[in-house]
């Protein structure tokens, strides 16, 4: 059983798609950490632009000078408020806090925890980026950004209140920014790609097992109908001529007969005998009466026509089914069989031989219902065409 496209291409196929579909995992491993990020990205931009844009709080020209509780902690606040109303526009859980740990500002703070407590740290050590926490909760994710917080003048009171003193410039807290992460464009995204990569990955099963699996099972069914193909030829073949065997032969006859009959069309059956066989054993040894079989056989299967069956049924007796002829006609089928082995000149080496057969012929005109009678009615002609002298048809 041969498939249009064969085993190799096919192979070359599979591999190609194998590699198609390694790309495209890759392509979607690298979209989906770039699905993943890109919020985490945007809200630390915007996070970036908001602190520079908070970074005048630092600066006293905003926040001018005066006493520390007066007109600069007042312009502090009003500032503070502000700034964390708009920033706390920006998106649910957004938004700015400033946190110190000086008691001057003390009104204005927020209260202390382990990040604030770092990035305090980290601010006054100098440190040149701002600190930063991802923060994940159940329903959102959210950045935390904080930079310094740099005092707006000197501290004119500190000594006196017993409090460590600052000058203008130095970090005296953090500002701290708070924004939401992703997007419900990008958890659509990454359930796409999470989809696709399930596809990629049931393709892979696919091509990695699944047609694996179904090519052996196919190859071993051919192998199977294969064999069981030979068994039957062998089991239906003369192994010597390569015609049919008695066994395949009764049962042609049969199953002809029957059709035949049920709708009334004519079969005709010839039994061939060869004449004095044995003397050819005799005279010219076993190998030589082979060889004459052999050739016999070929001639015989050469003017036997498209429908007809033909077989090896005996030693040297052999069997045609003809279908579809007048009794007239098939006599004229017999003479030709006759004729042909009449013809046929076989060298053996040291002689050649000129083999000649008997005939009988019977037909199922009399509505014949099994094999055997019509068998039994050729074979008696058959020994009347050798009892009125041999090479020759009797019907
Ligand atoms: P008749 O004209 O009466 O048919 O005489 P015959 O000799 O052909 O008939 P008989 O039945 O006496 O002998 C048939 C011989 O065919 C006997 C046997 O040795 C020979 N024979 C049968 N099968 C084979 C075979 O396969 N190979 C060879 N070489 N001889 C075979
Ligand atoms: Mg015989
Ligand atoms: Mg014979």
């Amino acid at each position: 059983m041969r498939t249009k496209f064969s085993n190799k291409n096919f192979d070359i196929v599979m591999i190609m798609d194998a590699i198609l579909i390694s790309l495209a995992c890759v392509l979607v491993i690298m979209a989906f950490r770039e699905v993943s990020g890109s919020p985490v990205r945007n809200a630390r931009a915007t996070a970036n632009v908001l602190m520079a844009a908070t970074d005048d709080f630092s600066k006293d020209k905003v926040l001018h000078s005066g006493s520390m509780d007066a007109n600069g902690m007042i312009q502090f606040h009003t500032r503070l408020d502000e700034v964390s109303k708009r920033i706390g526009n920006l998106g649910i859980g957004a938004s700015f806090k400033v946190y110190s740990d000086h008691p001057n500002f003390a009104g204005v703070s927020d209260g202390e925890n382990e990040f604030r407590k770092n990035a305090l740290a980290a601010a006054r050590n100098g440190e040149s980026t701002p600190s930063e926490e991802f923060v994940e909760e159940a329903d959102a994710n959210f950045i935390r950004m904080a930079e310094p917080l740099k005092a707006f003048r000197d501290c004119s009171q500190c000594e006196v209140l017993g409090f460590s003193s600052y000058k203008k410039g130095d970090v005296i807290g953090i500002r701290e920014i708070t924004l939401p992460v992703g997007d419900a464009s990008a958890r659509t995204i990454k359930k796409l790609l999470y989809a696709f990569g399930l596809l990629a990955s049931a393709l892979m099963v696919y091509l990695g097992l699944i047609i694996p699996m179904f090519r052996h099972y196919r190859k071993e069914q051919a192998d199977i109908t294969v064999r069981a193909d030979s068994f039957e030829k062998q089991a239906s073949t003369d192994p010597l001529t390569g015609l049919h065997n008695r066994r395949y032969f009764e049962q042609a006859l049969e199953s002809y007969l029957e059709e035949f009959n049920a709708v009334g069309s004519q079969l005709g059956l010839l039994v061939l005998d060869l004449d004095h066989f044995k003397s050819v054993n005799d005279n010219h040894g076993h190998d030589a009466g082979d060889l004459l079989l052999k050739e016999i056989s070929l001639r015989l299967k050469a003017i036997t026509r498209e429908h007809d069956v033909i077989a090896r049924i005996g030693g040297e007796e052999f069997a045609v089914l003809t279908p579809y002829v007048t009794e007239e006609r098939l006599l004229k089928v017999a003479e030709r069989y006759r004729e042909a082995i009449q013809e046929l000149r076989v060298d053996i080496g040291n002689v050649i031989l000129r083999p000649t057969v008997s005939i009988g012929v019977a037909t199922n005109a009399n509505g014949e219902q099994h094999g055997e009678d019509l068998f039994t009615a050729a074979d008696r002609k058959l020994y009347e065409a050798k009892r009125n002298g041999r090479n020759r048809v009797a019907a």
